[in-house]
């Protein structure tokens, strides 16, 4: 069937406002379904479900129909205002502040996906309302690998429902603050251990600057350090990018190993280091999947010692 290697990806589509030390932007193109897909697409095809507004700008919807994404399952709501997301990065750049959260249309949004859709072979249920995520989960029929992502805003809001997704889930995406926030542990093995044990089979805990580190099965089975970037302009979807084209690669390659989950963990960094480097999507407006494997080839390098002798 031609869903194989199809990716579906839920989760939020957004214009958000973000201020950096680098500069700022007003209602650019955002969202965490939006930097997961289209890190995605460098992959694999993809399937969008969310919603926008009237006013969401039809360039938007035209770029990421570009970039081969399946928008049929993102709605648009007559006279509905868009997710907006206000946030800024000061001193420490892995460190998010909401300023606002604008739920607007997402307040009342029902996913109902195409009939087609529900045959996706992986599912990233990107950060969105648990509850949201759960109604994809309970659609899609004999998916090969799900994952979810979320934030501390659910974490505070909505952790039942946000448990329950952790129950389904084969891999867990957190980064380090928010596993913190889950557990209560302030030490990240034993915060992951913990998420483990809610049901994910991998637990992904991104670090930011300092990379990400891969649990299974309760033990950390791999490391990935961070690029070294010298000029960091927005971090915003760093984590987004890093889960989409994790997923993306996963489901390109169509067998999920550990071999290929440290790949995975590899390209997803390499996605997100490439994200940070301009404001909202920008960089991956021009970005070549040459590129990628360059950089890919760098993280490898950087890592490489030999054993002793
Ligand atoms: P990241 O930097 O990878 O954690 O994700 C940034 C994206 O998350 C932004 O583009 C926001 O639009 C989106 N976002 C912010 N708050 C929320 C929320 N409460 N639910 C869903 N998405 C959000």
């Amino acid at each position: 069937m031609s869903n194989d290697n199809t990716v579906l990806i839920v989760g939020s589509v957004a214009l958000d406002s973000v201020e950096t030390p680098a500069g700022r932007v007003e209602r650019a193109l955002g969202g965490a379904a939006v930097y997961s897909s289209v890190a995605a697409s460098f992959f694999a095809p993809v399937r969008l479900v969310g919603v926008v507004g009237e006013d969401f700008p039809k360039e938007h919807l035209e770029f990421l129909e570009s970039r081969g994404i399946d928008t049929r399952g993102l709605e648009v709501v007559p006279d509905g205002k868009t997710f907006h997301w206000k946030g800024a990065y000061r001193d420490d750049l892995n460190q998010a502040e909401t300023i606002a959260t604008e739920l607007n249309v997402f307040q009342s949004f029902k996913p109902k996906l195409p009939e087609d859709y529900r045959d996706s072979q992986f599912v990233f249920l990107a950060n969105i309302d648990p509850d949201l995520q759960l109604d994809v989960l309970d659609q899609v029929r004999r998916p090969k690998l799900t994952a979810c992502d979320t934030m501390n805003f659910w974490i505070a809001g909505k952790k039942a429902a946000l448990l329950e997704v952790l129950r389904r889930v084969d891999v867990a995406f957190m980064n380090d603050a928010e596993a913190r926030q889950l557990t209560g542990e302030s030490n990240l093995n034993r915060a992951a251990n913990e998420i483990h044990r809610l049901g994910p089979k991998y637990v992904v805990v991104k670090k930011g600057e300092h990379g990400a580190v891969m649990y299974c099965d309760q033990s950390m089975c791999f490391t990935a350090a961070s690029y070294p970037l010298f000029d960091v302009v927005d971090p915003t979807g760093a984590g987004d990018s890093f889960a989409g084209g994790f997923m993306g690669y996963i489901a390109r390659i169509g067998e999920v190993n550990e071999t290929n989950l440290r790949r995975a963990v590899i390209y997803g960094s390499t996605l997100a280091s490439f994200d940070v480097q301009d404001f909202s999507l920008n960089r991956f407006k021009h970005l070549t999947m040459k590129e990628i494997n360059g950089r890919y080839e760098e993280f490898r390098q950087i890592v490489s010692f030999e054993p002793l002798q």
